[in-house]
């Protein structure tokens, strides 16, 4: 049975920063991927992901983000390719709403270069956005996004030349640890074994720990890019990422994000949990919908109507969501070499450069210096 240090099941986002990091190690490293490196199945797909720096969600979460900026730099550096785009963040909602007063209250005490900003302020400076009299702005001029698929294809390559042996189109179909203290990997093309193994199959973690059925669920998304009425004020270096919380024009909350011009052609914009489409990974819809478009053009309609222009694309992605929204980074209780890896819940992209080092250091008995204590997964258990 071939034998590895470490097998890490999915390469996305986190498992591609993974292997990356242990190979780098001089570790013997299996990275399997049951689609193609990288695809649009997943929780990854759709060009970027929003990265900003105040961190309403907890604390524990800011030293990772820190570390996160740097091994972002440093993955450019070694990919020879621009992954992070500074474009300036804006979250905006109603005067006294959570997402923007958390976000304000975390910038302030984390020292976050930002300013609040005035509704007039607002579409002064960034004319692509249209905000009600009521709302408040927080701007985060070192925010902006992160290339997802491409950096998913710059780990993957920094890996393999690293040595590690990464394989698309072979799913795991099942593991179980061995009597020796290792763990036994199948998949339809062969048996593997390693001392440890990490899984980050994102949106189909419940198949390989069915313990977790109730905390962590798959949960479908859309994303929209759409053609610009004005397209010189969505342009990358005019139009800042963001999101914005509030009334929508149909009568209903909402609560929509937004990317300048790039990747893609048009502006992108999703509208968060916009159907709470729940189910297994391999069910939920890959086919969007009139309805989806419909809901994601209302936020548009609303808050930047330059950009309702004629729909260019709308792509599905999921989710996984937990039951407290946080992400679980830990080891499995009965099989403490077997690690779990899903900082999802929707906001994990922006972390999978520091994931990469913090799941290499558990893979290999080394203790991340950061405290993950709001990631374990007795959590569940006590609620
Ligand atoms: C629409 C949308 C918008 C988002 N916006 C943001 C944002 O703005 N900012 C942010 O930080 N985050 C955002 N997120 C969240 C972020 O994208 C996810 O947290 C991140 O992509 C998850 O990475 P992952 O590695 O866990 O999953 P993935 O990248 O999906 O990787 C999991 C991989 O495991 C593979 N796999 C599954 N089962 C197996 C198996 N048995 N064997 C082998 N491989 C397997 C899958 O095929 C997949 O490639 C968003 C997510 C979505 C869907």
């Amino acid at each position: 049975v071939p034998r590895y240090d470490v097998i890490i099941a999915g390469v996305g986002a986190m498992g591609s920063a993974t292997a990356f990091e242990l190979a780098r190690r001089g570790k013997r490293v299996l990275a399997l991927e049951r689609f193609d490196i990288p695809h649009n199945m997943g929780s990854s797909h759709g060009a970027n992901r929003i990265i900003r720096l105040a961190y309403a969600e907890g604390p524990a979460y800011v030293p990772l983000l820190r570390r996160a900026l740097s091994k972002w730099r440093e993955a450019e550096q070694l990919g020879g390719e621009q992954l992070l785009y500074v474009t300036g963040t804006l979250d905006i909602g109603p005067r006294g709403g959570e997402l923007v007063e958390g976000a304000i209250a975390s910038a302030r005490k984390m020292a976050i270069h930002h300013e609040i900003l005035s509704p007039k302020e607002t579409m002064q400076r960034f004319p692509g956005y249209h905000i009600a009299d009521d709302a408040i702005s927080l701007y985060q001029p070192d925010g902006g996004f992160v290339a997802s698929e491409r950096s998913i294809i710059t780990y993957a390559n920094l890996a393999i030349a690293h040595g590690a042996d990464v394989r698309a189109r072979e799913p795991i179909t099942s593991w179980r640890t061995t009597p020796e203290g290792g763990v036994r990997v199948d998949t339809p093309r062969g048996i593997y074994e390693a001392d440890s193994l990490v899984l980050s199959v994102g949106a189909w973690l419940t198949d390989y720990v069915p313990a977790l059925k109730t905390h962590a669920n798959a949960e479908r998304q859309v994303m929209g890019w759409f053609r610009p009425k004005r397209p010189e004020l969505f342009q990358l270096g005019r139009f800042p990422c963001g999101n914005i919380s509030g009334r929508l024009v149909n009568g209903t909350e909402g609560h929509i994000y937004q990317f300048p011009m790039w990747g893609l052609p048009g502006v992108k914009f999703g509208m968060t949990r916009h159907v709470r489409a729940f189910g297994h990974a391999n069910d939920l819809s890959r086919v969007a919908t009139d309805d989806d478009e419909a809901h994601i053009r209302a936020g548009v309609e609303t808050f930047f109507p330059e950009a309702n222009g004629p729909l260019l694309g709308l792509r599905p992605c999921l989710y996984t969501t937990t039951t407290d929204g946080h992400f679980i980074i830990d080891r499995l209780p009965d099989a403490p070499n077997v690690i779990v890896a899903s900082p999802c819940s929707g906001h994990g992209f922006k972390f999978a450069s520091v994931m990469g080092e913090v799941l290499a250091d558990l893979a290999t008995g080394v203790a991340p210096p950061y405290d993950l204590s709001l990631f374990r997964l007795d959590r569940f258990k006590a609620a």
